[in-house]
């Protein structure tokens, strides 16, 4: 009998997955371009920040004849000044002295601690609890929606320079609970407010599909009815689209996610796009293809960044590619406080600018996506725009998502302050003490 099922399209040959970190920056092949001291910069700052790479992005997605300045380049390859002055000063004096491996991991250790590793009380606050239980591996900020993060799931294919999760991919690992499926299901099954389940990382596409099924395979039962919407948060679609298209357990994952689909779930593929260039290549291409045609959805979000894209005309290009390829552009955020941020900020008055540039050049097809937007402690605040009210600059803002859900979408205002890159550098406008949500927010982390 013929089959009629979707063979594998003769052009995608299998690709070994061949990955670098710190240690092996000198057996990248094509990094041999670069001057010398500006690989002695790099090993420096990758003593401090985490630092992983898979040959498929240096060979297929970075433009070498860009370097530098290539947007794939800077999302994935540490530079100088990713580290405070005087931080790299101190760690590259070490590494020029005679020094041993526990120097180097006691000095990145202290910088690490003044690289503000866990923004927004992401590891205090929103931790779920059952029958008593913490689970750590489990965020529930939002009420409709939880945060799952899968032990296995604790890295990804590369690692992006800017990663706000990056503390956890260069101290100690986040906690666990060995049994953390059945905790995850429990949890569900309890909290029928629950709509959405929303998997992520590290990047969960780095499971072996057998495990990611243990998840979520048992949402098609019952008790798990409420739970309507799956999303998957990964960057595979950049970082290795053989995860759709090769790898041995390849058809076994789309057939998962076609039974998830048949089974009624929505299931949204968050995928993060940075760059249009992320998604030029075949295998990308070919990756979203056989994605769409299990019945899931793709969503694209991403941070904006000096050095990747502070550039109006790249947001749009991005925007209308993933268009074209049948994706949903979904959010642009703010850069996180943490980490490398004072390479990649940027004044939230120039993201807003850029976001309005790039929105009003494409069409109401492309303009599903919501931004620029800060996920603070109080929730996801968009920066709606500069503008004058009775004589005052101020900054109009509104929270996407609250702690309160009552919060959502309610205008407020605080004053114009062209420096200001995050929530917290602002302050109320017209005079008064503290925003409208203040006190509730304080209220509320006392209690966690
Ligand atoms: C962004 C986010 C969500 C999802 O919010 P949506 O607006 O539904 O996309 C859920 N939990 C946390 C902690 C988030 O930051």
């Amino acid at each position: 009998m013929q089959q009629v099922i979707n063979v594998q399209p003769p052009e995608i040959m299998p690709r070994k997955f061949k990955v670098y970190q710190h240690r092996q920056l000198d057996k990248i092949e094509a990094l041999q371009r670069v001057p010398d001291d500006m690989r002695f910069e790099m090993k420096v700052v990758a003593n401090v920040l985490p630092f992983r790479v898979n040959e498929y992005v240096f060979n297929e997605l970075i433009d070498w004849e860009n370097v530098p300045n290539d947007p794939i380049f800077q999302l994935t390859f540490p530079q100088k000044d990713m580290l405070d002055p005087s931080a790299y000063q101190r760690m590259a004096d070490l590494m020029s002295a005679k020094h041993s491996t526990n120097d180097v991991f006691d000095l990145a250790t202290q910088l690490r601690e003044e690289m503000n590793p866990h923004p927004a009380g992401q590891m205090q606050m929103n931790v779920p609890h059952v029958d008593g239980i913490p689970l750590p591996g489990m965020q529930h900020k939002y009420r409709e929606t939880v945060l799952f993060f899968p032990s296995q799931g604790q890295y990804c294919h590369s690692y992006c320079t800017f990663c706000f999760r990056w503390a956890q991919f260069v101290g100690k690992a986040m906690r666990f609970n060995s049994n953390d499926a059945e905790l995850l299901h429990r949890y569900l099954a309890s909290h029928k407010e629950i709509s959405d389940l929303l998997v992520t990382g590290g990047d969960p596409m780095v499971m072996r599909t057998r495990k990611l099924a243990q998840y979520l395979e048992k949402l098609t039962e019952p008790e798990f009815e409420h739970v309507q919407t799956i999303r998957i948060g990964t960057k595979s679609l950049t970082f290795w689209p053989y995860r759709y298209l090769t790898d041995p357990d390849a058809d076994q994952l789309l057939a998962l996610l076609e039974r998830l689909v048949n089974a009624g779930k929505h299931v949204s593929i968050m995928a993060h796009f940075n760059h249009h260039h992320e998604m030029r290549t075949d295998v990308c291409q070919e990756a979203i293809r056989r994605l769409r045609k299990t019945g899931v959805q793709i969503r694209c979000q991403a941070p904006l960044l000096r050095h990747i894209n502070d550039d109006a005309d790249a947001w749009a290009t991005m925007w209308n590619q993933q268009v074209k390829l049948g994706m949903v552009p979904y959010y642009m955020f703010v850069e996180r406080d943490t980490g490398a941020k004072r390479y990649f900020e940027v004044p939230l008055e120039r993201t807003w600018e850029i976001f309005r540039d790039a929105y009003k050049q494409v069409s109401g097809i492309a303009r599903t996506v919501r931004g620029p937007s800060m996920s603070a402690g109080p929730g996801k605040v968009e920066v709606q725009g500069v503008t004058e009210i009775a004589g005052e600059k101020v900054f109009a803002l509104r929270f996407i998502q609250g702690r309160n859900p009552d919060w959502v979408q309610r205008p407020f205002f605080a004053k114009y302050n062209p420096d200001a890159t995050w929530l917290h550098h602002l302050e109320p406008a017209f005079g008064e003490k503290k925003f409208f949500f203040e006190d509730e927010y304080a209220q509320m982390s006392q209690m966690d």
